[in-house]
């Protein structure tokens, strides 16, 4: 779809696919800054946290386009990794989920 292409390359050339990497555990957790959402990704599951997910994605239809901007952004290499300490783990995650 070419609507999901622009959003895409707007995603990844505005650096909005983030893996955040806790040390030293190595814990990841992957977002996409969505239309001033940030969304929750689990790439391995392929799951994210975003309505279209919901109500495409596991209803048989395509992927979302936050699921296909982290295969393009880990293809390319162009993912933004902001590094934590363990310690703020727990922090991160309360925050991120209040905020889906
Ligand atoms: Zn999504």
């Amino acid at each position: 779809m070419k609507e999901d292409n622009d959003r895409i390359e707007s995603v990844i050339s505005e650096k909005r696919v983030k893996l955040h990497m806790f040390n030293p555990s190595g814990r990841k957790i992957w977002t996409v800054v969505g239309k001033g959402k940030e969304h929750w990704l689990d790439p391995d599951l392929n799951f994210c946290s975003c309505e279209a997910y919901y109500f495409n994605t596991l209803n048989g239809g395509s992927e979302c386009y936050h699921l296909k901007s982290v295969k393009v952004a880990k293809e390319r290499n162009q993912v933004n990794v902001i590094k934590f300490s363990d310690d703020e783990y727990e922090n991160f995650l309360l925050a991120l989920i209040s905020d889906l």
